[in-house]
């Protein structure tokens, strides 16, 4: 049965241990007690121990079998719906030849028997200063250089996750090059998961930026959905940001949101997370509840709110009067938690 057939209320926080008494009909839509998201498993094993040794790189380049994927700046080399998995050792001479490269490499991981290469593949990230043509490195000619919100539609789920783990660790190496304590150049090592400062010896390790990003439910079971930018957009998503040093992740859902829509959290709980590197974000999903009906949005980060019911988010979706944000996304997933199934969307040709 779908909850958007039959919405049924929200029971407050307080009411939980009377929630367990009720009989199964009358349970709220997957609220604050029910499911949280599923686990979507691991599809490489990033070989924490391995990676330390001091040649690790350089053994898989000169074993040959290894694959490389290749960066720049926020853009991989796609072909055929799909990032290029050149064999390494090649892939390496080639942009030598080519006076290309690569600027830094790193280990990602050996494939695992959940994804969709072959078991034990391991690979590489090359890492280029400068996009380059595909034809230079023996590549196919007609591949393309794509940012992940170009190509992520298009990509298996073990792509995905390669493309989001190589833009984690070349974002932070872009932007953590020098010493924080003296300012000194730092070396990678760890196969590209640790920096070092060779003037004071500290080490240095990958940063995450913690974001929450949270559905708030009304007194009445209303979804409040917010967006940014013109009036009229017809763009709407989850309320999010990042949280601040020395807060909770609670505490952080209960500022932003009073922050960003004049709402007061009354209730919230973790469902799941995404890694979004793009730069830094790990978004930290919430649903939370309120008993304020009414929403003033602050005109800086969030410019439109709105309360909707499963029946009028649906109908808004499917009449393109408002866009919700791609299955992509927790976004996506956490406003499904909350209708309690899948959300049409507007079909394309429309
Ligand atoms: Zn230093």
């Amino acid at each position: 049965m779908s909850h958007a057939e039959a919405p049924a209320p929200v029971i407050k926080a307080a009411e939980h241990e009377a929630e367990s008494h009720l009989p199964m009909g009358e349970l709220p839509a997957n609220h604050l007690f029910d499911t949280v998201l599923p686990v979507r498993p691991a599809l490489l094993n990033r070989g924490s121990v391995e990676r330390m040794k001091p040649n690790l790189v350089e053994e898989l380049l000169a074993g040959g079998g290894a694959r490389a994927m290749v960066l720049s700046g926020r853009q991989a080399l796609i072909h055929a719906d799909a990032l290029v998995l050149a064999d390494a050792a090649q892939l390496r001479d080639r942009l030598r030849d080519a006076d290309a490269g690569p600027q830094l490499v790193v280990y990602l991981g050996a494939a695992l028997g959940s994804s969709s290469l072959p078991p034990g593949t391991e690979i590489l990230l090359f890492i280029l200063s400068e996009t380059m043509d595909a034809r230079a490195a023996g590549l196919p000619a007609d591949s393309s250089w794509e940012g992940f919100r170009d190509v992520a539609a298009r990509l298996d789920p073990t792509h995905t996750a390669l493309f989001v783990e190589a833009s984690a660790i070349a974002n932070w190496h872009a932007t953590h090059t020098h010493c924080p304590r003296c300012g000194t150049p730092t070396n990678v090592e760890a196969s590209g998961w640790v920096r070092r400062c060779p003037a004071d010896g500290s080490e240095h390790y990958p940063r995450t930026d913690p974001a929450i990003i949270v559905t708030v439910v009304g007194p009445d079971g209303r979804l409040l959905l917010g967006g940014g930018g013109p009036l009229d957009a017809r763009n709407y998503s989850t309320l999010a940001g990042f949280v601040e040093p020395g807060e909770s992740l609670e505490q952080a859902v209960v500022r932003e949101i009073l922050e960003e829509v004049g709402v007061r959290v009354r209730a919230c709980q973790y469902l799941g997370s995404q890694s979004w590197p793009f730069p830094a974000s790990l978004m930290l999903g919430f649903t939370a509840v309120t008993d304020d009906a009414e929403a003033k949005p602050d005109g800086v980060e969030v410019t439109r709110a709105r309360w909707f019911s499963r029946e009028e988010l649906q109908a808004a979706v499917l009449s393109g009067e408002i866009t919700i944000s791609t299955r992509l996304s927790i976004a996506r997933s956490l406003i499904e938690h909350w209708y309690g199934g899948v959300i049409q969307d507007r079909p394309l040709d429309e």
